[in-house]
């Protein structure tokens, strides 16, 4: 075969002085240098569908070089007027090589922005007038119509973390996306502007280069394939998004549809983009170029996913001149609501919020504002978390029944879930929330010690059932009181005058231990939060419990911790508060965020306690166990353990612990700072040291209107409450404290 360079002479009438090859994907490119000037050469496979492609890239160009007054790629015809030459078991094509900076190599003024928006509505204009005879599909890997191509190529992602917000959007595609598939506007479009392949010239754009990956795709694509170039790294992308769309519409309008798309095409491409780097990088490890933008789209996708998709879509539809998305106030959803539900079902904050959307840890509402969620522990692994999604709709889709029945989901996740406990702990009943866990423990206890008494402790909340609420001074304390519930102090070492090195716990095990010598053999149960939730986050004093525990084992009862509010890692350090203590207990109440949100609960036990119905009342639940509750449950433990939530709770935790420390040397207010891992509590007092009330609500609030959810609780509802889903990062601690600090600061006497 001939040289290179006696083949450019031959049929180029080039006479090359040096030849470099550049950097690329698959096909290869050299830049010429001769004394006619440079000229860029590529290589290409000859096949049928590479000919196809090269065919209809040559009409785009030579329409696109015929129109409009920008530098394009248009191949120089060989001596004999051919655009490529066949060259051994490849085709050949001269191209010039087009003068300029990379997009990437310049700074993005808003001038520059909009000479890409105008740029890129010609290109597609002439696009559009193209009837090509044939349709060019792209290659999947980077045709946004096929994003769910990349399902395939998950596994090749390294951090779980990221894995699940590109799995987020995939599903969010399937949801979104999808139904508009055979409606939106397609034309050929270059699908790859990006910032190593647009071209400036004195501030504006000149041109662009590489149509390999051109196609025949949605019209909208061409946006949201250059979009996160320029987006990356900004502080405001949906401004820059705003720039780059006005000026597009104005050369080329846009459709509604495909302006309220954008927001999930241009997530699409960040994912593509990452999916298709993750791959590469295993195939060609030694290679830098293939992951020469994963670091930017890595932190464009962590800031996309906390952008709310009506705020974009109504950013790029202002953009256009179009009419923003319509949205209903707080006040008409509370008026209906005030018509057919109970008052008792309080809302939470002066101004209740309409909520949207919500993704890991952030909240949409109805405007389109984004909320930091402090808040919600129920949200174990994200609002939304795709692991979850997937598992149930997938379950649900196939089969949904109940436990007369054999299925494998409900043996799979309670071998699974059992392996969390001891070996004593061996016998699990689900069923479909805390309140009936609650129950179910309490029924099961009356059954195994045939008493009806039961130990709690004050301020304590284990359920809404009639039992539950027995249990639960918290709430029953306003009503009416039960005979059976036998009520201890609340254990609480802050502000007993005690310190926690075991003093405190000793001090209150004393009430525990009159309560049981007053009803001597007459105490079932003994049920407690190792962190008392309601009870304003208050981890029992250190030695309480396994002396109480003691106790009420030593006169006939068994120990029922109640791990809904802290259990499934949440404390960081451990997988159940009761751990924390150096305890076992002989019923462990689940709920809240065993499901992210399905509702399931279950009661763990001994086989003993568990055999207490096995003669006498059978126990059914009609939901608790079926599949789809069990494949959430599994589902939850699977991304517990991949993303190292765990432990990543301990970090984040430990994080916002010490800065909640830091903020307190400044604001006396701040008077404990209590909790593990991502369950927190801050204790309010004033300046002469009584609950401060008033500030706790103040600071709710205003965190609140400062677009951070943050809840208050205990007996004096002068606690903040900080136990987020566990994707809460530093980040976010930063913001929530920086808030924080803000609005102390306006505040006199904090
Ligand atoms: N136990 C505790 C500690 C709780 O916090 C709750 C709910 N707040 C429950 C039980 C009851 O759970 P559910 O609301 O799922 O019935």
């Amino acid at each position: 075969m001939k040289d290179l360079g006696a083949l450019l002479e031959e049929r180029f009438g080039l006479s090359p002085r040096a030849i470099h090859l550049l950097e690329g994907y698959e096909d290869k490119t050299y830049r010429i240098d001769s004394p006619k000037g440079r000229n860029v050469l590529k290589t290409h496979t000859a096949k049928p569908g590479v000919i196809h492609h090269l065919t209809l890239e040559n009409e785009f160009v030579q329409a696109l070089d015929e129109s409009l007054p920008y530098d394009f790629p248009l191949p120089l015809k060989t001596t004999d007027g051919s655009k490529w030459e066949p060259y051994g078991q490849k085709l050949i094509r001269l191209l010039p090589f087009l003068e300029g900076d990379f997009l990437a190599e310049v700074t993005h003024t808003d001038k520059l922005l909009e000479s890409l928006g105008t740029f890129l509505g010609k290109v597609n204009q002439v696009g559009m007038s193209l009837t090509p005879e044939t349709v060019l599909t792209g290659a999947p890997a980077w045709d946004l119509q096929h994003l769910p191509f990349h399902k395939q190529n998950l596994n090749a992602l390294e951090d779980p973390k990221d894995r699940a917000l590109i799995e987020y959007y995939l599903l969010q595609y399937d949801q979104i996306v999808e139904p508009w598939r055979y409606s939106l506007r397609k034309c050929l479009i270059h699908n790859d502007a990006n910032d190593w392949n647009v071209l400036t010239q004195k501030g504006t754009v000149s041109g662009i280069i590489d149509f390999g990956d051109m196609c025949y795709s949605w019209l909208i694509n061409e946006l949201a394939v250059a979009l996160p170039y320029v987006l990356a790294e900004r502080e405001d992308p949906l401004r820059v998004a705003g720039i780059v769309i006005k000026a597009y519409h104005r050369e080329f309008p846009l459709k509604r549809e495909e302006l309220e798309l954008l927001y999930y095409l241009i997530a699409g491409r960040i994912c593509m983009s990452l999916c298709n780097s993750a791959r590469a990088a295993k195939l060609r490890p030694e290679s830098d170029y293939i992951r020469i933008s994963e670091l930017s789209m890595k932190q464009l996708l962590h800031k996309w996913i906390s952008i709310s998709p009506e705020a974009a879509a109504n950013c790029f539809l202002e953009a256009a001149g179009l009419e923003t998305l319509e949205f209903n106030e707080a006040d008409d959803y509370i008026s209906r609501r005030n018509e057919v539900i109970p008052r008792s079902l309080s809302l939470s904050y002066s101004h209740p919020i309409v909520m949207k959307r919500a993704a890991f840890q952030y909240m949409f509402n109805n405007r389109g504002n984004r909320f930091l969620d402090a808040y919600n522990n129920i949200m174990l692994v994200g609002h939304c978390h795709p692991g979850v999604v997937e598992a149930t709709t997938r379950t649900l889709h196939r089969i949904n029944t109940n436990t007369r029945y054999l299925y494998s989901e409900i043996l799979n996740y309670s071998e699974h879930l059992l392996s969390y406990f001891p070996p004593k702990l061996n016998r699990v009943f689900l069923v479909n929330s805390g309140s009936a866990a609650t129950d179910l423990a309490l029924r099961l206890s009356r059954a195994y010690t045939g008493r009806d008494k039961i130990l709690a402790l004050k301020n304590g909340y284990h359920g809404n059932t009639l039992a539950g609420i027995a249990v639960s001074h918290y709430k029953h304390k306003k009503g009416i009181s039960y005979p059976d519930t036998l009520l201890c102090p609340m254990p609480k070492a802050f502000g007993s005058g005690l310190p926690d090195d075991g003093s405190a716990g000793s001090y209150f095990t004393k009430f525990a231990k009159e309560l049981l010598a007053e009803n001597p053999g007459q105490v079932g149960a003994f049920i407690a939060e190792p962190v008392m939730g309601c009870g304003g986050q208050v981890p029992l004093a250190r030695g309480f419990l396994p002396e109480v525990y003691n106790d009420v084992r030593l006169q006939g009862g068994i120990c029922i911790s109640d791990e809904v509010q802290v259990g499934f890692g949440r404390l960081g350090s451990w997988n159940w508060g009761y751990e924390k203590h150096g305890v076992i207990p002989d019923m462990v109440i689940l709920g809240k965020p065993m499901g992210n949100g399905h509702p399931i609960g279950a009661v763990v036990t001994t086989a003993e306690i568990g055999g207490a119905f096995d003669s006498g009342p059978e126990f059914f639940s009609s939901f608790g166990g079926n599949p789809v509750s069990c494949a959430a449950g599994e589902a939850v433990l699977r991304v517990l353990e991949e993303e190292g939530l765990k432990a990543h709770a301990l970090d984040t935790g430990t994080y916002l612990k010490a800065a909640f420390h830091e903020l307190s040397t400044r604001h006396k207010a701040l008077a404990d700072i209590r909790g593990d891992g991502l369950f927190l509590g801050v204790e309010l007092l004033d300046p002469l040291g009584k609950p401060n009330t008033a500030l706790a609500q103040k600071l709710k609030n205003e965190l609140r209107d400062s677009y951070i959810l943050i809840g208050t609780d205990g007996p004096c509802n002068n606690v903040l409450k900080i136990k987020p889903p566990l994707p809460f990062n530093q980040a976010n601690c930063d913001e929530l404290i920086g808030q924080m600090g803000r609005i102390l600061e306006n505040l006199p006497d904090s």
